[in-house]
C-alpha cells in the first residue's frame, strides 16, 4: 500500500508517521527531511533549497522531485509525509506510480485548526519554526497544499481524521482507516 499524509505544518504528520511506517511497514519517505539532510551535508541540491526553506516557501518542484525519485520504487509500499505539496508535484506522483504500475491508495488528511498548530510549532522550536516563516508556511499550505484534499477527494482516496486529539487518538484512528481500507 502507498500512502499520503496531507496536513497543515504542525499537524503532527512526522509524529503519526512514524506510528504508521513501524506498524504497517512502509518505508517513510518526508521531503522535508531529505532537504535537511541535503542542507547538512552540503550537497548542491541542499545549497539550493536553502532559501526557500528558510523563508517557508516551497522548494522548486524539480529538487524535491530528484529526491524523492531516488527513493523509488519501494517494494514494501511508501509512506509519504510533506509530499506532494502542490498540484503539480500531485499529478507528477501519480505519473511515476503509473508508470511504475502501481498507484496511491489511501491519502490521510490530518485536520487541524490553525492557531493549535502555531502552538506547536513553536513548542517544536525548529530554525523555520519562529512566527514570521510560521505565517508563510501556513499561508503556502493554503494556497497549495490545501487544494489537493479535493484532488484526492474525486480520486476516492481522501479520509480526513481530526489531528486536534491527542496523539494517541490521532493514531488509533489513522490505524482504522488503514485497517479497514487495507484489510
Ligand atoms: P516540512 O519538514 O515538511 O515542514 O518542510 C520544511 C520545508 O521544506 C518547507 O517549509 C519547504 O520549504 C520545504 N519542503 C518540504 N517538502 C516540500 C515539498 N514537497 N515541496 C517543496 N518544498 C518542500
Amino acid at each position: 500500500m502507498n500512502v499520503v499524509f496531507l496536513g497543515a505544518p504542525g499537524a503532527g504528520k512526522g509524529t503519526q508517521a512514524e506510528n504508521v511506517k513501524d506498524h504497517f511497514g512502509l518505508k517513510h519517505i518526508s521531503s522535508g527531511d531529505l532537504l535537511r539532510e541535503s542542507l547538512k551535508k552540503e550537497t548542491d541540491l541542499g545549497l539550493k533549497a536553502k532559501a526557500y526553506m528558510d523563508r517557508g516557501d516551497l522548494v522548486p518542484d524539480e529538487i524535491v522531485f530528484a529526491m524523492i525519485q531516488e527513493k523509488l520504487p519501494a517494494k514494501q509500499g511508501v509512506l509519504f509525509d510533506g509530499f506532494p505539496r502542490n498540484l503539480e508535484q500531485a499529478k507528477q506522483l501519480d505519473q511515476v506510480f503509473s508508470n511504475l504500475e502501481d498507484k496511491i491508495d489511501t491519502v490521510i488528511n490530518l485536520d487541524v485548526k490553525e492557531d493549535l498548530v502555531v502552538d506547536r510549532l513553536i513548542a517544536r522550536g525548529r530554525k523555520d519554526d519562529n512566527p514570521e516563516v510560521i505565517k508563510n508556511r501556513l499561508d503556502v499550505y493554503r494556497k497549495q497544499t490545501q487544494p489537493l484534499c479535493s484532488y484526492y477527494e474525486t480520486q476516492g482516496k481522501l479520509f480526513t481524521i481530526d489531528a486536534s486529539e491527542s496523539v494517541e487518538q490521532v493514531w488509533d484512528n489513522i490505524k482504522v482507516c488503514l485497517e479497514r481500507k487495507h484489510g
